[in-house]
C-alpha cells in the first residue's frame, strides 16, 4: 500500500508537523523581520513556536499544560482536577454548509471537545459556545444548530453554561468543554510502555470515507444541476460518521467499571498514523502497527472500492474519527469487553526515531509510518 497522506487533504506527506522548512535556517522564527509562512512550520510547530513565546506556566496548580488532549488543573487538595479543552469548526476549513445540517453541526462542535476530555480519560461536565453568525444566517438556522448542541448535551450529559455570539463571514462554532476527574484517574500521551498492546475502540476510516462521498455527491450536484438524484443509503453510516460523529465517553465509562485505566491515550482526530506518533513521542517508545488488524467498517471498505483507493490510507491518515487510540498492559486485555476495541499492535523500543512507528503491510513488508494526518495550514488543504 503507498502509506502517504489522502491527496485531496494534503499536497505532501513531508508537509505535516515537524516538518523540515527547507529553508537552511535552524529556528524559523529567529529575528523579527523574518516572516515564516506557518504552512513551512505546520500547525504542530505553529503550537510548539506559541509555547515558546508564553514558557511554562509558573502556577503549581497546573498539573499539564499545552501538550495534551485537554490542560489539567487542580481545584482543591484533595485530588479532584479540572480539564479543559476549546475546539473551533469553521465553515470552509472543517465543514462546507452546503451539506452540512446545522444540527450535525452543533452536535459535532460539542463531540470533538468531549472526544478530548474522554481521551485524558475524565468527565465531561459543562460547555461554552460562541457563534461567529455571518449575515445570511437565520434566527431559525441559529434554534437548529443549538438542537444539535441539545443533542449533544443529552448524550453526554454535559450542559451550556455561556458563550458569546458575533458577527462574521463565515460561520464559526468554537466551544470550550470542562471535564473533572480524580486527578490518579487521568491518562496522557505519555506513558505507554513497551509490551503495552495498541488498541483503537470502534473503527476508523469512516469519517473519511463519508467526507469523499459527500464532496463527490457536491461536484456531481453542482454539474447536473436540479436533475441530480442522490443515492447516499449505501454509504449513511460513513456520512453520518463524518457530520455527527460521537465521543467515546461509553468506552471509559466501561473501563472505569471494569477497573481498568490505559496507560496511555488521545482520540483519533488526525488519523492512526498521526495520533500514534503523539503517544510515541510523548512517551519515548516506538509501535509496531499491524495493516491486516485495522479496524474497519464494510461500508468503508465499500467507499474506497468505489472510488478505487486503498482503504487503510482513510483509517491511517483520515482523521476525525474521534475513536480512542490507547495502550493497555497485555493483561488487561481481557478485562475489556472485546466487542469493544481492537488491538492493532504493540509498544516496542525506541531504537531509531526514523522508524518510531513501523506499519506491518498486509504483504508481510514492514514500513515506517510517517505521521500524515490533515494539517488545517497546508496551503493546498480543502
Ligand atoms: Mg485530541
Amino acid at each position: 500500500m503507498d502509506v502517504n497522506r489522502p491527496s485531496s487533504h494534503s499536497p505532501s506527506p513531508e508537509s505535516g508537523s515537524g516538518g523540515s522548512p527547507g529553508s537552511g535556517s535552524t529556528d524559523p522564527f529567529a529575528g523579527s523581520d523574518q516572516h515564516t509562512a506557518i504552512s513551512e512550520v505546520g500547525e504542530f510547530g505553529l503550537i510548539a513556536h506559541m509555547r515558546d513565546v508564553l514558557g511554562e506556566p509558573d502556577d503549581a496548580s497546573v498539573v499539564s499544560g499545552i501538550s495534551d488532549d485537554a490542560a489539567v488543573y487542580r481545584i482543591d487538595e484533595r485530588g479532584r482536577v479540572h480539564l479543559a479543552t476549546s475546539d473551533a469548526l469553521l465553515e470552509g476549513i472543517h465543514f462546507d454548509r452546503t451539506f452540512m445540517p446545522m444540527e450535525h453541526l452543533g452536535f459535532k462542535a460539542l463531540s470533538v471537545n468531549v472526544s478530548d476530555i474522554v481521551a485524558m480519560n475524565a468527565t465531561p461536565r459543562y460547555a461554552i459556545i460562541t457563534l461567529g453568525i455571518p449575515q445570511q444566517m437565520s434566527v431559525e438556522m441559529v434554534g437548529t444548530l443549538y438542537e444539535g448542541v441539545k443533542q449533544a448535551c443529552e448524550a453526554y450529559d454535559i450542559s451550556v453554561v455561556g458563550g458569546d455570539t458575533t458577527g462574521a463571514r463565515g460561520l464559526q462554532v468554537n466551544a470550550t468543554v470542562i471535564g473533572e476527574a480524580n486527578e490518579e484517574d487521568v491518562v496522557y500521551r505519555q506513558g505507554a510502555r513497551v509490551g503495552d498492546k495498541v488498541c483503537v475502540t470502534g473503527d476508523v476510516g469512516a469519517s473519511y470515507a463519508g467526507l469523499k462521498v459527500l464532496v463527490a455527491n457536491r461536484k456531481q450536484m453542482q454539474e447536473a444541476g436540479d436533475d441530480f438524484q442522490p443515492n447516499l443509503d449505501p454509504f449513511s453510516y460513513v456520512i453520518r460518521r463524518h457530520l455527527a460523529p460521537p465521543a467515546q465517553l461509553k468506552a471509559i465509562q466501561d473501563w472505569a467499571e471494569a477497573g481498568v485505566r490505559p496507560n496511555s491515550m488521545i482520540d483519533i482526530s488526525d488519523g492512526v498514523a498521526s495520533e500514534a506518533h503523539h503517544i510515541s513521542e510523548a512517551s519515548g517508545v516506538g509501535m509496531q502497527l499491524y495493516e491486516p488488524a485495522l479496524p474497519i467498517s464494510v461500508e468503508t471498505r465499500n467507499t474506497a472500492t468505489e472510488f478505487g483507493e486503498d482503504v487503510s490510507v482513510y483509517a491511517l491518515f483520515g482523521g476525525e474519527d474521534y475513536e480512542l487510540l490507547f495502550t493497555l498492559p497485555e493483561s488487561k486485555v481481557d478485562d475489556l469487553d472485546p466487542q469493544s476495541f481492537s488491538v492493532i499492535g504493540e509498544v516496542t523500543d525506541l531504537d531509531d526515531p526514523a522508524e518510531r512507528v513501523m506499519f506491518q503491510q498486509a504483504d508481510g513488508e514492514n514500513v515506517p509510518l510517517q505521521p500524515g494526518g490533515f494539517d488545517h495550514f497546508d496551503e493546498e488543504a480543502e
